[in-house]
């Protein structure tokens, strides 16, 4: 276990030539103080979670105290917005402080949002809102306990230095953690430049320390290619299994590992509505829950431009034909494993769409349909009473049931080992944006018990939690009209 001054740094991405990034150290938050610390996080780096409680925690996590090691720099990129190129984003708010090595050998960027401005910041004041830190570290921390890739969470501090939004709130910093904050943007900045020789450094860099098996072999840029491709397209259906709406995928949001990435207006479908916008700004629905699959494909597209040197445009598009078919695969195996189906039928399919099309037009909530399912019994002639209570259309529901029954029952396995594996993929409780707000309204009053309780319930969430069941309840009316937008 190592102390906070001991964490074993090995800045990669500061040994790349300074095109790739700017040198800046975090502006200090005025008297910062901990707000959330997580010790699963502190695991990977073998960071001892004592050290939280250390009086000089606060100006280590927020930034203002440089950690031994450490060599910040705010990385450059650029990318599509809602479809609109912009030719230079960047960190204009977040901040590589260095890469950890964790005991096991895996390398962990830290990450600090909210460290104040770059020269990427544009307009803003590189700052980022309490209310913002908490829904990306709860956030990011439940899609790893659903197994979704992800970025991670460390820790959050909080100072009553006010920041401008819509309205005066208060600033916080987040230490984020992943293997790479390397996006598609990171490259489409370098092509747009017309520096293809920065493009293959910046690719042989990621290949070296990320897809190590490929590092050398003459046709390493296209695998690797294909490798993105077939991650975006695993990722686009484990978000769309578990009901997950990312809210702003432009491609500066995108990770080359395949990682949920940049935390904002996101939301967790609570009733089933396939075209739910959960970001308020998104006036036309781009990044609405059901479009995700195919602007992970149109973004992945830009991407394989950017890489046109490298992978010539034929080779490009085959790697980018692989996606409907990988996307479709993925996604059919988890929504089978959710009905608690072992093996593969044609008319799974049309099992599934008229399910979705029941539960949409019943406005059934998602995470609750799928815990329930399981108790259906195989061979079932009526919908039990527990799914009845969900849906108001009882001869549609009685109708699915019977085909979902006997398609269980020609499974021929047993009911109760079906159960058993359905409740270990169909979570009990997600971050649902009324539980987020609980904790984000305590926490402005400087209680912050509800943010810990939250992420240690949802550490675990396919877990029954005794006591805690309220956690899986639908929203309660004030939590169904709540707005969320990019501003954070
Ligand atoms: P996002 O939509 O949060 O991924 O941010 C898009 C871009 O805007 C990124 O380059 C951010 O660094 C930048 N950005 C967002 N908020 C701020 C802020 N308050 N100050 C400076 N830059 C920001
Ligand atoms: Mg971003």
């Amino acid at each position: 276990m190592r102390r906070l001054t001991e964490l074993a740094f090995d800045n990669s991405y500061a040994r790349l030539p300074p095109a790739y990034y700017e040198v800046v150290d975090p502006t200090a938050l005025g008297d910062p103080y901990l707000v959330a610390f997580n010790p699963d996080a502190a695991a990977l780096i073998d960071l001892d979670p004592a050290e939280a409680a250390e009086p000089e925690a606060p100006a280590y996590l927020s930034g203002s105290r440089r950690l031994p090691g450490a060599e910040p720099i705010a990385m450059l990129y650029a990318g599509h917005q809602f479809g609109v190129w912009v030719p230079q984003l960047g960190d204009g708010r977040a901040i590589l402080l260095g890469e950890v090595i964790g005991d096991r050998g895996d390398r962990w960027d830290l990450h600090l949002k909210g460290g104040g401005q770059t020269r990427f910041s544009r307009m803003g004041d590189g700052r980022a809102v309490l209310r913002s830190t908490i829904r990306e570290y709860l956030a990011s921390e439940a899609m790893h306990a659903l197994g979704i890739p992800t970025t991670r969470a460390l820790a959050i501090t909080g100072s009553d230095d006010l920041v401008y939004r819509e309205a005066p709130e208060t600033a916080a910093t987040l230490i984020r953690m992943a293997p790479s904050h390397v996006r598609f943007g990171t490259f489409q900045v370098f092509a747009a430049r017309g520096q293809p020789e920065r493009v293959a450094e910046l690719a042989d860099y990621l290949i070296r320390l990320h897809d190590a098996d490929l590092a050398g072999e003459p046709d390493r840029h296209r695998r690797w290619l294909e490798r993105i491709v077939d991650r975006t397209a695993d990722l686009m259906a484990r978000w769309m299994a578990v009901g997950f709406a990312h809210g702003v995928m432009n491609t500066d949001n995108m990770s080359v590992l395949g990682l949920t990435l940049d935390y904002g207006p996101y939301g967790f479908l609570d009733e089933y509505d396939p075209g739910f916008i959960c970001n308020h700004s998104d006036h036309e629905g781009r990044y609405a829950f059901d479009r995700q699959p195919a602007i992970g494909l149109w973004n992945l597209a830009r991407f394989a431009e950017a890489l046109l040197e490298l992978v010539p445009f034929d080779a490009a598009n085959t790697a980018l034909n692989r996606y409907p078919s990988r996307f479709e695969a993925t996604y059919g195996s988890l929504i089978r494993a959710k009905l608690g189906l072992v093996t593969e039928r044609a008319d799974d399919p049309e099992l599934v769409a008229e399910m979705l099309g029941l539960m949409a037009a019943n406005r059934v909530d998602y995470t609750r349909w799928f815990r329930t399912l399981a108790v259906v019994p195989s061979g079932a002639a009526a919908a039990p009473e527990s799914l009845r209570g969900m849906v108001s259309d009882l001869a549609r529901l009685d109708g699915w049931i019977v085909r979902y029954g006997a398609r269980l029952a020609a499974e021929g396995r047993d009911d109760g080992a079906r159960r058993g594996a359905m409740n270990r993929v169909n979570p009990k409780f997600v971050l649902r944006n009324y539980l987020a707000q609980q904790a984000i309204d305590r926490a402005r009053l400087k209680d912050y018990g509800e943010i810990e309780r939250l992420r240690s319930l949802l550490a675990t969430p396919f877990d029954e939690h005794p006591g805690l069941e309220h956690y899986a309840d639908p929203p309660p009316p004030w939590g169904r009209e709540l707005v969320v937008s990019c501003s954070s």
